[in-house]
């Protein structure tokens, strides 16, 4: 049983708290920090005298670890570590070598994990070996050398502390400490961390049942720190082929038995570079938060699990893969930070919220996307049509729109389409992909046969039309978008319900009554980002372009030609009628390439020959790439 009061108790509250407990013969565990926690094995009645003290909260749940267990947190914990957060909606990446070795090799791990993407940098200093002739680390130099990567890259560090002694010392580097498998049940070093203010990464004891696991966590979390994040890094079983067996099956168990953050070690998990990035993959896939992964500049030189460490391309990969997976299960993958922040010599500006118009209000899925794009610090400018989103981007009322402009299920939506043809100083500048899932949600305490009528937006009619058939008799109502739906269902009150997203739902206060409606579970919306500020970079690889061609045999041939000469990859060919031009066409086209490189200029300058008008609508990073074995 845990009861948080609402700040620190003072002196003689906890006398009298621990004094009446005391009579009940219940032996109370006190944690001090911004609040008083109290802990109790069993649960005891919170009495009557105990109304004057500033309880926020009882959690009466009987489980062993009461503060690692979900109930304490129901929401999941969130990690901040700079600018970098470990959370439910992203996925976060710490890479780099198993140990630091020399400066120019921890600095070109570095180099290597921030070109790619990572998030967080690691490296061990204190390294606990098997073997005691085995390469022990570099100690305090690896703790200077890896800070001194850290800073140069921007790039926050992880690394190890292999007892209680050498914990303060990694403290004074590190943003995140490390406890090793190994290290698991070292518990005076669990409760030094748990003194200590930085984040805690825990892997998983070799032989560690999940509840040992979270015992140990709940150490830390005992001694005042809440910042631990659970690492799964494989277990000891009969299997020799892999140097562990990454048990996977632990991070659906425990995302339900705990809110804390939970990555997955493929590197150790598995002990072979090979396995590690569709191990990552799958990772994912089953709800990790992010992954720990060994990446070396030249892994065969390394001086420790150098047959684990990733090459850097491999690791380019790895990140590709994790983006897309992530849209699969609702978690982005951030590798970029938003254009504006950058002058164009790459140099910081002081942050200023940049504004972004979308289509409905808070709670849309476009509303989601923005948040997922920009993150929480933007200034979210709702409107009411997409031309309105056009129009503000194009006045430099908002820095960015966001607009969807196909479906998986419904197709592309012709009037994007056609905005962007229309407004010729915008560009097209990025690209992002939701899983779009349909619930229905009705009034609290109305029964699913007592439904009257349905909210929703066209499209979730479209996507959800098999669910509707079973529902008889009922009206359906369309309304302007996913957010509104919720709305509407609200305010009729009982009877009323709407197809939806879980978001607006919630945020309604609407019952769920059935989750992920739609017909079809390959349902993704693609959405662009429009502005009025482009800059091509080489990092770009995907080009969208609109033009028309004569009226004459071959013509369109002649331009697809040219991109099947020169051996680049189309993407998607769309047509749309010719504004004032009955019967004739513009081609939407987009391809694989970018804006810079001299191959593709040269490609470009021929296109432009071979069309009547061509106009380019923007370059940007494909965020839809195909996993790879
Ligand atoms: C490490 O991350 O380098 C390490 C030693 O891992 P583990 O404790 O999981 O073996
Ligand atoms: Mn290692």
């Amino acid at each position: 049983m845990v009861i948080i009061f609402s700040r620190k108790l003072e002196e003689k509250e906890r006398e009298f708290l621990l004094r009446e407990l005391k009579q009940q013969g219940v032996q109370p565990h006190l944690v001090e920090g911004e609040k008083t926690i109290l802990v109790a094995k069993a649960s005891f009645p919170v009495m009557e005298s105990f109304s004057d003290l500033p309880i926020e909260r009882v959690v009466t749940v009987d489980t062993p670890f009461p503060l690692t267990h979900r109930s304490f947190c129901p929401t999941g914990t969130l990690i901040q570590i700079g600018e970098v957060k470990i959370a439910p909606d992203v996925i976060t990446v710490i890479a780099g070598p198993c140990a630091v070795e020399s400066e120019t090799q921890i600095l070109q791990a570095a180099e290597i994990v921030k070109r790619a993407g990572a998030h967080l940098l690691r490296g061990g200093a204190f390294k606990p070996r098997t073997s005691p002739y085995s390469f022990q680390g570099l100690g305090e130099k690896g703790l200077e050398l890896l800070a001194k990567a850290g800073e140069q890259f921007d790039l926050p560090i992880v690394t190890e502390a292999t007892s209680p002694e050498n914990a303060s010392l990694v403290a004074a580097y590190a943003d995140v400490i490390q406890i090793g498998a190994r290290n698991m049940q070292n518990f005076e070093l669990l409760k030094k961390v748990g003194q200590l203010k930085q984040p805690v990464i825990l892997k998983r004891g070799m032989s560690a049942t999940i509840e040992d696991w979270l015992l140990a966590a709940e150490y830390i979390l005992s001694f005042g720190n809440f910042q631990v994040i659970l690492c799964e890094r494989g277990i000891r079983t009969i299997e020799r082929f892999t140097r562990n067996t990454l048990d996977l099956t632990s991070i659906p168990v425990v995302k339900d038995l705990s809110h804390l953050p939970v990555l997955v070690d493929p590197s150790h998990g598995t002990g072979l570079r090979e396995k590690v990035v569709p191990m990552s993959r799958a990772a994912i896939a089953c709800g990790a938060d992010g992954v720990m992964v060994e990446v070396h500049p030249q892994p065969d030189q390394a001086l420790s699990d150098g047959p684990q460490s990733l090459y850097p391309d491999q690791f380019k990969k790895l990140m590709s893969d994790l983006e897309v997976v992530g849209i699969l299960v609702g978690k982005e993958l951030k590798r970029e930070k938003p254009l504006e922040l950058f002058t164009p010599d790459g140099e910081q500006k002081e942050f200023k919220p940049p504004k972004i118009a979308f289509l409905g209000k808070e709670g849309s899925f476009s509303s989601q996307v923005v948040r997922r794009s920009f993150g929480q610090e933007v200034e979210q400018v709702p409107s009411l049509t997409f031309r309105e989103i056009f129009e503000k981007v194009s006045m430099g009322e908002v820095t960015y729109g966001v607009v969807p402009i196909e479906n998986t299920i419904t197709g592309s939506i012709h009037n994007n389409y056609d905005l962007l043809l229309e407004f010729s100083s915008i560009y097209l500048v990025g690209e992002r992909f939701i899983r779009v899932s349909q619930h229905l949600g009705i009034f609290p305490e109305t029964k699913k046969e007592e439904i009257q009528v349905v909210f929703a937006h066209p499209q979730g009619f479209a996507q959800c039309s098999r669910f509707l058939e079973s529902l008889q008799g009922v009206r359906i109502m369309d309304v302007g978008n996913t957010e509104e739906a919720a709305r509407r269902a609200w305010e009729f009150g009982q009877g009323g319900a709407c197809i939806s997203s879980e978001e607006a739902i919630t945020r309604y206060g609407l019952s769920m009554a059935e989750e992920e409606i739609e017909d079809n579970p390959r349902n993704f919306t693609r959405f662009i980002i429009i502005s009025t500020r482009f800059e091509p970079v080489t990092d770009h690889d995907k080009v969208s372009c609109v033009y028309s061609v004569e009226n004459r045999p071959g013509a369109l041939f002649e331009t697809l030609q040219l991109f099947a000469e020169n051996q680049i990859n189309l993407l998607k060919l769309e047509s749309r009628p010719f504004p004032g031009k009955p019967w004739e066409y513009m081609f939407y086209l987009d391809w694989e390439g970018n804006l810079v490189e001299p191959e593709f200029k040269t490609v470009l300058a021929e296109l432009s020959k071979r069309t009547v008008f061509l106009r380019v609508l923007g370059s940007y990073r494909n965020r839809w790439r195909q996993p790879t074995t």
